[in-house]
């Protein structure tokens, strides 16, 4: 990987801050941002758009490979196309997030996608965010950081995020959620979320996200 050194290589589990972190460690360091889960999210998006049973691996992963994809980061924010569709808004329901689970667990449509990040942080400076950027698409990232928090800040955080945007919270299902995404992601066979040994641990539990920024800032700053 010859821009290794370019590379800062963000995991974690759902709710400690990630993307947004991931986003503002970028445009400070003047690098680019790479938002992996939107990824998996699109090529849920386009399974079930297609109608195809999500059990269907060697369909999954064919239509992974065939997707259209298209993330642009601006000023306003991420827009995420797909053969041509806006779906910036739909890859982030529930119903895709509850999903997900199926396509990620599928190691062809994994290596397509990783496949893509690889070439991705090969062309540029990236700040990189996801489950396994430090463990499988970037092994060999000098700056690797694992955010970390209690599933009860992280479904709190959650909670006051999805309140300002108006909708009603049952805190006891939404902590229950995070569990079981965690358990998912973590005990899955190919690539499950884990801290790489040469990432360092940064908890986020009683930081702002300001305090995170500057953290993995002067973390960069020393590695890279
Ligand atoms: O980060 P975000 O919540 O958007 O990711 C959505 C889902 O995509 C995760 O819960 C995980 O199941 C999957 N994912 C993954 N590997 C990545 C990024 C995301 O399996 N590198």
């Amino acid at each position: 990987m010859s821009s290794a050194t370019k590379i800062i290589a963000i995991d974690g589990p759902v709710g400690t801050g990630k993307s947004t972190v991931a986003k503002e460690v970028a445009r400070r360091m003047g690098f680019a941002f790479l938002d992996t889960g939107a990824m998996y999210r699109a090529a849920t998006w386009r399974a079930l758009h297609l109608g195809l049973s999500l059990d269907d691996a060697p369909a999954l992963a064919e239509s992974t490979r065939a997707m259209k994809l298209e993330i642009c980061e601006n000023e306003n924010g991420q827009q995420v196309l797909v053969d041509g569709h806006d779906v910036t808004d739909a890859i982030r329901t529930p119903e895709i997030t509850k999903l997900i689970y199926k396509l990620d667990q599928e190691p062809a449509v994994r290596r397509h996608l990783v496949a893509l990040q690889q070439s991705f942080g090969e062309m540029q400076p990236t700040v990189a965010e996801g489950r396994d950027i430090g463990t499988v698409v970037f092994p060999k990232a000098k700056c690797k950081i694992y955010l970390d928090a209690s599933v009860d800040v992280r479904a709190e955080r959650r909670a006051l995020q999805m309140e300002e945007k108006g909708m009603t919270v049952d805190r006891d299902q939404l902590k229950a959620d995070i569990a079981d995404r965690d358990h998912k992601s973590m005990t899955r066979a190919d690539s499950p979320l884990r801290q790489a040994e040469d990432a360092i641990l940064v908890d986020t539990s009683h930081l702002t996200i300001e305090e995170v920024v500057e953290r993995l800032l002067s973390l960069a700053r020393e590695r890279l």
